[in-house]
């Protein structure tokens, strides 16, 4: 484990989820006092005290023999803390009546305190790598609407008609749409309680939030809730051997967007927009962020590009078409293609049939596989370059 493996293992929020979903048995009902009180003999070596006295002991959950919770720290000592988060998951692990322990590293109060802070590093921060996952791609958007869900289905099934393995992470917690525009329902399983088996469909496996709570639930969640679920959809599910993992992203640029681009290590991202001036507005701030983190923009996708209409095949540009194609060049990156809008890849795609599946011959599923051609290009420059970053202080 690399030393910034910090809040690689579960998370309170979705850890609660996956409780209430996978009705974990009962066992015994030990308290959180019981909990506190053994986490009270483990001592921080730094400072000589016990970790409760500290106060790193955040957001203790317990559930049926199912414990979870945070231990605080300062980010410069996660190796170190390492050990201790090992120390404090196996002494819990060893109670009476505990079935499964989660223990989290999180750096949440350290990085909010009015403590002078450390510069920054400068080198860019070591992730944690997803066993058996070659490459992860973001689909991403700066708002919703876009049809990013649509592109990054097809897209993922594009990379799989190239003969790749592929899997594909709903991390629109918010609103996940996977499995409706994949044809999926049911739970995952789970063989030992702390890994989840992905889904299957259309030779891709598939991990979204909507597998584990109603479509219609609403999902209220506070921003280290959104980090460590998101973190734990990508760690702590068995992806198996991928070639690429493709995250369909929430809309937007906010706590969710950078969680992932800051703790997932992304080999790229593709920005999927509509050719108005608008959402190519909010598309240059899926970019920045992007940029900010370090994580390679392969290039722009423009959807809902012209409309074809089905039965003259007459083509109208209703939204200004090209403006994607002009700002990719402007902002001096690639411009992956154009998809138009058209009645048959919007019925595939809400009646779970994705047409890159079901219609593999048809000219949009062919516009499609052109585009994770480009992709895959992509991922294998980005994986080819692997010059060392010199950094003279
Ligand atoms: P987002 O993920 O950006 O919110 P979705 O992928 O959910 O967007 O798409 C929104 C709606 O637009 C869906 O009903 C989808 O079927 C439709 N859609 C997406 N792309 C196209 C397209 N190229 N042609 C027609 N309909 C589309």
């Amino acid at each position: 484990m690399t030393p910034r493996t910090i809040l690689q293992c579960t998370c309170i929020a979705l850890y609660t989820h996956f409780v209430a979903k996978l009705e974990f048995s009962s066992m015994a009902n030990i308290t959180e006092q019981e909990i506190l009180t053994h986490l009270g003999r483990i001592i921080e070596k730094k400072s000589g005290k016990d970790i409760v006295s500290l106060g790193m002991v955040n957001g203790l959950v317990v559930k049926d023999g199912n414990v979870g919770f945070a231990l605080e720290i300062d980010p410069a000592d996660a190796g170190e803390m390492e050990v201790l988060r090992k120390e404090a998951e196996q002494a819990v692990y060893g109670m009476n009546g505990v079935k499964s322990v989660s223990v989290v590293l999180t750096a949440e109060k350290s990085s909010q305190s009015a403590a002078p802070q450390k510069p920054a590093p400068k080198q860019p921060a070591q992730k944690p790598e997803v066993p058996g996952v070659a490459s992860i791609v973001a689909v991403a958007s700066g708002k919703g609407g876009v049809g990013k869900s649509t592109c990054a289905v097809n897209l993922a099934l594009g990379l799989a008609a190239q003969g790749l393995s592929v899997g594909m992470l709903d991390a629109d917690i918010y609103g996940p749409s996977l499995p409706r525009m994949l044809g999926l329902s049911g739970k995952p399983s789970s063989a030992d309680g702390k890994k989840l088996k992905p889904m299957e469909k259309w030779g891709l496996k598939v991990m979204s939030m909507g597998f584990l709570v109603e479509e219609d639930t609403p999902m209220i969640w506070r921003g280290p809730m959104v980090m460590s679920a998101l973190q734990q959809m990508v760690f702590d599910v068995e992806w198996g051997e991928l070639d690429v993992l493709v995250v369909d992203m929430p809309p937007g640029t906010g706590d969710a967007q950078l969680t992932m681009a800051q703790r997932v290590p992304l080999t790229g991202a593709v920005i999927v927009s509509t050719p108005q001036d608008i959402a190519l507005l909010d598309a240059r701030k899926g970019l920045n962020m992007f940029k900010k983190v370090d994580v390679p923009v392969f290039g722009i996708i423009e959807n809902m590009s012209y409309f074809l209409c089905p039965s003259c095949g007459d083509r109208s540009d209703i939204f200004g078409h090209g403006g994607a194609r002009d700002t990719a060049t402007e902002l001096g990156l690639d411009f992956m293609g154009e998809i138009p809008l058209h009645m048959d890849i919007r019925k595939t795609s809400d009646a779970g049939t994705p047409i890159t599946a079901t219609e593999p011959d048809s000219v949009h599923a062919e516009i499609y596989k052109a585009i994770a051609v480009k992709v895959q290009e992509k991922i294998e420059a980005s994986l080819a370059d692997t010059s060392p970053t010199f950094v003279v202080e």
